[in-house]
């Protein structure tokens, strides 16, 4: 049998597959089985107050799932595949809501997507059930962009790993809740802010940094993409220089553009824009060695890619401020 097949098979009857999307490697297993579901939770040690991300091949297929208004489908026409996720309401049958509420946390609406990566859809479509799938990784860890990754956080706790090589976008997707009268960007991620808010006509409230309501978007703790060594982020390059003297040079520079003259022990030129998105995830985890004692990152302007890979930093930064944000 192909892997492909036994991966969807394995999906069927209840496993878990990690699968490649072009955000993160995801970590699925069918959304409409609360027990398959919550091998997710278990092997990922996600809190269940965390809601899930549904996959599907196609809008259509999604649909049945998920109650999409003229906006939502205008989106998905224009978007899908891609890395946008739809926060809508759940479709109900016989009284029951279809997602469970072990996948929603409870909430009346689920995320819904249709990933642009051939592998994935290729194993959405063999395996025909919705499937779950938050990124590949213990909870509040960076996510995966490899299936390397994928192996050494959370190796023998997944059933099967499929390998489709390295992640295209490199951040999770970017969440829109299309609930409200008004649309809400919930997360910035892969699709930029600016494309979307294009094809709305109208601009995407958006509460930046602020801290979510538990309920509303939890997987926005900002423990989350944390690494082990502390990560500090700046706005201004004059005192992103001024911290590597105080700290005589031990600590690694992340810029878009790189930082020369600076005391410090690397520095790195990320690129700019989807270029620092693709590989920031990476770079933390190579960096995440005690040798390298600080990552000092500049952060890019909030435009484009810059918006999520700022979030990331500061998540990634803010993870270390203290014991009142734990590292899952
Ligand atoms: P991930 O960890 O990348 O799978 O992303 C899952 C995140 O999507 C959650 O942590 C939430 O922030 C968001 N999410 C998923 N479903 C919902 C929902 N029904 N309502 C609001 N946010 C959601
Ligand atoms: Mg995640």
């Amino acid at each position: 049998m192909d892997t492909l097949n036994q991966a969807s098979e394995l999906l069927r009857s209840g496993g878990l597959v990690a699968f490649p999307t072009e955000t993160v490697y995801g970590l699925g297993a069918r959304a409409d089985r609360p027990e398959a579901a919550a091998r997710i939770f278990q092997a990922k040690n996600r809190p269940s107050f965390d809601p899930l991300i549904v996959h599907f091949p196609d809008l259509e297929l999604a649909t049945r799932w998920a109650v999409f208004d003229d906006r939502a489908r205008r989106l998905a026409r224009r978007f899908w595949p891609g890395p946008l996720t739809l926060v809508l309401p759940r479709t109900m049958h016989e009284g029951t809501p279809r997602i469970p509420d072990l996948v929603t946390s409870g909430l009346d609406s689920v995320g819904v997507r249709v990933p642009d990566q051939p592998l994935a859809l290729e194993l959405l479509r063999r395996a025909d059930v919705p499937v779950a799938a938050p990124s590949a990784n213990p909870f509040g860890y960076v996510s995966p962009t490899t299936a390397e990754h994928v192996r050494q956080g959370l190796g023998s706790r997944v059933d099967l790993i499929l390998d489709g090589g390295p992640c295209a976008v490199g951040v999770e997707s970017t969440i829109v809740d299309l609930c409200g009268d008004h649309p809400r960007l919930l997360r910035p991620g892969g699709l930029a802010r600016e494309l979307l808010e294009d094809e709305l006509g109208c601009p995407l409230e958006y509460g930046g940094f602020a801290p979510p309501v538990r309920t509303e978007a939890p997987g926005m703790l900002e423990s989350h993409y944390a690494p082990g060594v502390p990560v500090e982020i700046f706005e201004d390059p004059s005192h992103l220089h001024a911290r590597a003297n105080a700290l005589h040079g031990r600590c690694v520079l992340l810029s878009e553009r790189g930082l020369e003259g600076i005391p410090c022990l690397d520095s790195i030129a990320m690129g700019e824009g989807p270029a620092m998105a693709v590989s920031l995830f990476a770079t933390l985890r190579r960096l995440d060695n005690p040798v390298h004692e600080r990552i000092l990152a500049l952060l890019p302007a909030p435009q484009g890619l810059g918006l999520a890979v700022r979030d990331r930093l500061f998540r990634a930064a803010k993870s270390r401020l203290g014991a009142a944000h734990p590292i899952g």
